[in-house]
C-alpha cells in the first residue's frame, strides 16, 4: 500500500465542499454518473478510432445501493483508470480543479446557484460521504486493478486489488448527515431528475414489469395469465426525441416525448419547433407551445436546460427571453457557459445568439403556421393570443415579425390580421381628422347594447380580452400611425367617431340648463359628469360612458403601475341625448315630483345597463317599476 497526500494549497477545502454546497448536496450523482458516462463513451470512442481492441461489452451504468453497508455505489464498464492515471487525474486535476474552484465562490453571493450549474465534478463526493473509494482497472490488457481511497482529508492510499472486470466503481460511505442518500426513493428521484436523457443506459435496481406468464398458464377466460417479474430498472431514455433528426420523427413521436417530460400534465401540447443549430454554436432542443391559460405564472419555467444530455437547470430566464419562458421542453446545449454567475450569462455573446435564435425560430414557426393553414391558425389563436402578445410587448425582433400573423377576431368571430382590418375599417370609421378608430369590447356580454349600436351604425366592433390586451393596444397605437382604440362604452358613437356632420339638437341651451341640474340630483356629482349629446332619437335617451383615457389609467392603476395616480377617482359620463322624445316629454310634465320620478327612471336604466345598479338603488328601482305597471 502506498499512502501520499493531496497537493493543497487551501487548508483543507474538503470541510468547505461539504458546508458550502449545503443547498444542492443532490448533484454529486449527477456529477459521478456523468462520469460514469463518460469514461463508458470514450471507450466507444476508442473503439471506433482503432485506439481500443477488446470488447466493449454491455457498457451500463450501475447505480448500487447497499444500505447494510452504508454505501452507494456508481458502477462503469468504461475505460477505467491505472494507478498512474488515478495520480493525475484524481490527485492533480481534478483535486485542483475543485480547489480553483472554491476558492474562487467561498463566502460569494448566489455561490450555491453557480455550482449547481457547475457542480465539482468527482470531488462532489464529499459532500456526502465521509470515505471515497475508486476501485478501477483500466482497458489495457493485462491491466492491473487498483483501489483509491481517502476519507475527506486531504491524505489517500491506493493498493493494488483483485477486480475482475474493465472500468470502475466509486464507492461512497455516506456520512451521517447524508442518509438520505440511502433512501431508495430519494437516489431514484435523483436519478430521474438528473439523469433521464443521459446517453449510455443507467440501471438502478429492479423494477416490476407485469408480461404473459412464461408457462403459457391461462386465467379462467383462456388467456394467458400475466405475472409479475422483477426486471433491473433503466433510469433513462438514451436517444430521447430532440437528439434525433425531425425527419425520423412522426408526430405522436413528439407528443409522446412530451409526456416523458411532463408525466403529470395532462394537457396536449399546441404544436412544437424542433431545434437544430450547429453553428455559431451547438444547440438542439424541442420546444412545446402549451395551452396557455389566464394563470400565466404556473406554467412559466417548464423548460429543461441540458448539456449533452446532462439535466442542468429548468431556470433558463437568463438563457431565453422573458416571454418564452411560456414554452415547455428542452434546450441542450454545451456552449451555454455554466459555470459563472448569471448576470454575467446574460452579457455573454454566445447567450445572446442563443436567444435571439431561438425568438427567430418561434417567430418563423408562427408564420409559416399562419401561411400554411391559416384556418388551423385561427382556430389555435385563443391559444395563441398571450403568447404572441407578450412577445410583441417584450421583444421588438419579435414584434416586427409578429404583425404579420398577429390577429384580431371581432364580436362576430371573424379574424383579421391588423393590416387587413385596418383597410376593412377604413370607409366607415375614419373619423374628420382622418383617424381610424378602432372600436372594441372586453366584454360583448355585458357591452351588449353598446356593441349592437354600433353594428346597427355598420360599426365594426373587436372582441380584445385578456390580461395583456390594454398594453397590447398601447402598443398597437404606438407602432401604427393614425390608429386610435376605443372601448364601445368609452363615449357616445358621434363622439367616438367624430364626422363632420352634426346632428341638430331639439332642446335649446335654455332647456339643457333646466335640465342639467335635475339630472345631477338623481346620481353622486363626485362620480358622475352630465352632459347633453344630440344623437339619434332612436338611440338611447341616458347612456353611461367612461372616457377611454380613465379607463386606462383605472387599468394601470390597478395593475400596480404608476404610484402617483394611486387616488385616481373613478369618473364616468351620464350622457343625456337631448333629441330623444322622452327626455323631451320631461320638460312638459307638470309636477315636479312626476319629473324627478321620470329622470330617476331613464337615469337607473342607463345604470342598469351598465351593470352600475346594484343593492339598494337596484331594489327602489324594481319597486319603482312595478309601480309603474
Ligand atoms: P471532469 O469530469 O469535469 O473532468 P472530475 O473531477 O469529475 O472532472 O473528474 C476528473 C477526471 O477523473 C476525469 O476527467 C476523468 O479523467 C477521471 N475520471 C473520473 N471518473 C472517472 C470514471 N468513472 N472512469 C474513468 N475516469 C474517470
Amino acid at each position: 500500500m502506498k499512502t501520499g497526500q493531496i497537493n493543497v494549497q487551501t487548508e483543507n477545502i474538503f470541510p468547505i465542499i461539504k458546508k458550502f454546497l449545503y443547498s444542492d448536496h443532490e448533484i454529486f450523482l449527477r456529477e459521478l454518473v456523468s462520469n460514469a458516462v463518460d469514461a463508458s463513451q470514450k471507450l466507444k470512442f476508442f473503439s471506433s478510432n482503432g485506439e481500443f481492441k477488446g470488447e466493449l461489452g454491455d457498457l451500463k451504468v450501475e447505480v448500487l445501493l447497499n444500505k447494510e453497508e452504508g454505501t452507494l455505489t456508481i458502477r462503469d464498464h468504461g475505460i477505467g483508470m491505472t494507478e498512474e492515471e488515478i495520480d493525475k487525474y484524481i490527485n492533480q486535476i481534478a483535486f485542483s480543479g475543485a480547489e480553483e474552484f472554491v476558492k474562487q465562490y467561498e463566502g460569494k453571493e448566489g455561490a450555491e446557484q453557480i455550482i449547481g450549474h457547475f457542480g465539482l465534478g468527482f470531488y462532489s463526493a464529499f459532500m456526502v460521504a465521509e470515505k471515497v473509494q475508486i476501485k478501477s482497472r483500466s482497458r489495457h490488457d493485462g491491466a492491473v486493478a487498483v483501489q483509491w481511497e481517502s476519507n475527506g482529508s486531504p491524505e489517500y492510499s491506493i493498493v493494488e486489488i483483485e477486480k475482475d472486470t474493465r472500468g470502475t466503481d466509486i464507492v461512497l460511505f455516506i456520512n451521517e448527515e447524508s442518509k438520505e442518500f440511502l433512501d431508495k426513493p430519494r437516489v431514484q428521484g435523483i436519478l430521474d431528475k438528473y439523469c433521464k436523457f443521459l446517453p449510455v443506459p443507467v440501471f438502478f435496481g429492479d423494477k416490476t414489469e407485469y408480461q404473459d406468464d412464461p408457462n403459457g398458464e391461462q386465467d379462467e377466460n383462456g388467456k394467458t395469465k400475466r405475472v409479475a417479474v422483477e426486471v433491473p430498472n433503466q433510469v433513462n431514455n438514451v436517444a430521447p426525441a430532440w437528439t434525433k433528426a425531425p425527419v425520423d420523427l412522426k408526430p405522436e413521436d413528439y407528443t409522446s416525448f412530451y409526456r416523458e417530460l411532463y408525466p403529470t400534465t395532462m394537457e396536449e401540447p399546441l404544436f412544437h419547433i424542433h431545434l437544430n443549430v450547429d453553428y455559431p454554436f451547438n444547440l438542439t432542443g424541442i420546444l412545446y407551445f402549451p395551452k396557455i391559460a389566464e394563470n400565466v405564472e404556473v406554467q412559466r419555467n417548464k423548460i429543461n436546460l441540458y448539456s449533452n444530455q446532462v439535466f442542468i437547470t429548468d431556470s433558463v430566464e437568463e438563457i431565453v427571453p422573458e416571454f418564452l419562458t411560456l414554452l415547455h421542453g428542452v434546450i441542450d446545449s454545451p456552449d451555454i457557459p455554466l459555470n459563472v454567475s448569471r448576470s454575467y450569462l446574460q452579457s455573454d455573446g454566445n447567450v445572446k445568439k442563443i436567444s435571439t435564435h431561438i425568438t427567430k425560430k418561434v417567430a418563423d414557426k408562427l408564420a409559416a403556421m399562419f401561411k400554411n393553414d391559416r384556418k388551423d391558425f385561427e382556430s389555435k389563436w385563443e391559444d395563441l393570443k398571450i403568447f404572441v402578445q407578450y412577445g410583441t410587448l417584450s421583444d421588438d425582433k419579435f414584434a416586427e415579425k409578429s404583425e404579420k400573423f398577429t390577429l384580431v377576431k371581432n364580436t362576430k368571430g371573424e379574424f383579421a390580421t391588423i393590416e387587413e382590418y385596418k383597410s376593412k375599417i377604413e370607409v366607415l370609421q375614419k373619423d374628420k381628422d382622418e383617424k381610424l378608430v378602432i372600436l372594441y369590447t372586453n366584454n360583448p356580454e355585458e357591452q351588449f347594447g353598446f356593441v349592437k349600436k354600433a353594428n346597427d351604425r355598420g360599426y365594426d366592433v373587436l372582441h380584445l380580452d385578456g390580461p395583456l390586451a390594454p398594453h397590447w393596444i398601447a402598443k398597437m397605437e404606438q407602432s401604427n400611425e393614425n390608429v386610435q382604440f376605443a372601448r364601445v362604452d368609452a363615449d357616445t358613437l358621434d363622439k367616438l367617431i367624430q364626422k363632420d356632420e352634426e346632428i341638430p339638437s331639439k332642446l335649446t341651451q335654455e332647456d339643457e340648463d333646466k335640465l342639467k341640474p335635475m339630472f345631477e340630483n338623481v346620481v353622486n356629482k363626485e362620480k358622475f359628469t352630465v352632459q347633453f349629446e344630440s344623437m339619434n332619437a332612436d338611440d338611447a335617451p341616458v347612456i353611461i360612458t367612461q372616457p377611454e383615457f380613465i379607463r386606462r389609467m383605472m387599468e394601470q392603476q390597478r395593475m400596480g403601475g404608476g404610484g402617483y395616480m394611486a387616488a385616481f377617482p373613478e369618473m364616468h359620463n351620464l350622457v343625456v341625448n337631448s333629441n330623444h322624445d322622452k327626455v323631451n316629454a320631461i320638460l312638459n310634465t307638470k309636477t315636479k315630483k312626476s319629473q324627478e320620478r321620470k329622470i330617476k327612471q331613464l337615469t337607473d336604466i342607463a345604470l342598469l345597463s351598465q351593470g352600475m345598479l346594484k343593492g339598494e338603488e337596484l331594489n327602489k328601482f324594481i319597486e319603482r317599476s312595478i309601480e309603474l305597471i
